[in-house]
């Protein structure tokens, strides 16, 4: 079998939802597992974030998933339905229904579910992505009050640069001079307005990214923030070779060497799931070393830079992200985020549980 493979550290998860709890103590976990748990499989992360009071997802299906294997928690839908067709699985099990948008409201309105539906009302307050503008905010929830399908559990917003420069203080005023007076449960933060302010945990905190052992920050480490990488992505070196000055690596020899030197091919390519726009020096770790990357991503294949590393051989064991490397820094060398590598695990690698 190709030796590439993701392991999963449920402990890490475990440990990543108590740092969670330390920041936020006051607030109520709603764990985001959107996107097959930001890829480390849905069911497995979902056990191992048996703490969390809620759990959040984008995706129908998954939730619905979880409720036959016996899920119990609050299920919030952050996107909430597409059609009406939906509200009545969403009803039946017992499903949290994000409504972001009149059309969703007027679907709400019409429709007759078994059971009534518990919907979070979202605020847009500057994201500009999803939530009804601020000053609609008691219009909608006079129309959800009167709706016999529907009751509102919560209110919540969206922060567009928790993790950058204009923080979330603007946000936050505009959220809070909004909901004055409104008594319902306030849901605001990410991971990163999680880890950097705490004025705005309010009753339910959103965490994803971190739970997973990354840094939602440019600026400061997983580590720094006492995380621990949940996913490891390994594989094995399966070809060392000796080149001389001049030689060319792999597609398009991008990489030429400047005298004698030893490489080896990873079994890991795009198609696993490592990022192709990955340029030569992203970091990779070969017989517990670290070094970088050389040439090409190809489709199947990675080169890594053997140089100093005399004990690598056919067999030696990679990592490319996760346990000694950051799937952050891995991201940052390829110009994009960890949030992208964790989700872009393809169907082909097998998955494991860490020992
Ligand atoms: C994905 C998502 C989150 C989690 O964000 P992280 O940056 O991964 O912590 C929280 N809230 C909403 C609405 C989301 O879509």
């Amino acid at each position: 079998m190709r030796p590439i493979r993701v392991r999963i550290d449920s402990a890490a998860l475990r440990h990543n939802l108590d740092a969670a709890r330390r920041r936020a103590p006051r607030s109520s976990i709603c764990a985001v597992v959107k996107a097959n748990a930001y890829g480390h499989g849905l069911t497995r992360a979902v056990r191992a974030l048996a703490a969390a009071e809620g759990l959040a997802l984008i995706e129908l299906e998954a939730a619905l998933e979880l409720r036959r294997s016996g899920e119990r928690r609050p299920i919030l839908l952050l996107q909430g339905f597409f059609s009406p067709e939906e509200l009545e699985p969403i009803a039946t099990h017992a499903l949290t229904t994000v409504v972001h948008h009149p059309e969703q409201l007027a679907m709400l309105e019409r429709a007759r579910p078994a059971k009534r539906i518990a919907v979070v009302a979202k605020l847009n307050t500057g994201m500009n992505r999803l939530g009804f503008p601020a000053e609609d905010l008691h219009g909608v929830l006079e129309r959800l009050r009167n709706c016999p399908s529907a009751s509102v559990v919560a209110l919540m917003t969206h922060f567009a640069d928790a993790d950058g420069k204009r923080g979330v203080r603007w946000q936050l005023e505009r959220f809070e001079a909004a909901s004055a007076g409104v008594d319902l449960p306030k849901s605001l933060a990410n991971s990163a307005a999680l880890l950097r302010y705490p004025e705005a945990h309010k009753d339910w905190v959103r965490p994803g990214i971190m739970l997973y052992g990354c840094s939602p920050f440019p600026d400061e480490s997983a580590a720094a923030l006492g995380l621990r990488p949940a996913m490891t992505l390994a594989s094995e070196l399966i070809a060392v070779r000796s080149l001389n000055a001049g030689d060319g690596v792999g597609y398009g020899g991008t990489f030429a060497a400047s005298g004698p030197m030893r490489i080896g091919v990873v079994a890991c390519g795009y198609a696993d799931g490592y990022p192709r726009h990955a340029p030569t020096g992203t970091p990779i770790i070969v017989c517990g070393r670290r070094t970088r990357t050389l040439g090409r991503v190809a489709m199947d294949m990675l080169f890594a830079d053997l140089t100093g590393i005399l004990e690598a051989a056919v067999g030696s064991p990679v990592t490319l992200w996760g346990e000694g490397l950051s799937a952050d820094e891995v991201a940052a060398s390829a110009g994009t985020v960890s949030y992208e590598l964790l989700c872009a695990i393809s169907q082909r690698v097998p998955v494991s549980e860490a020992p």
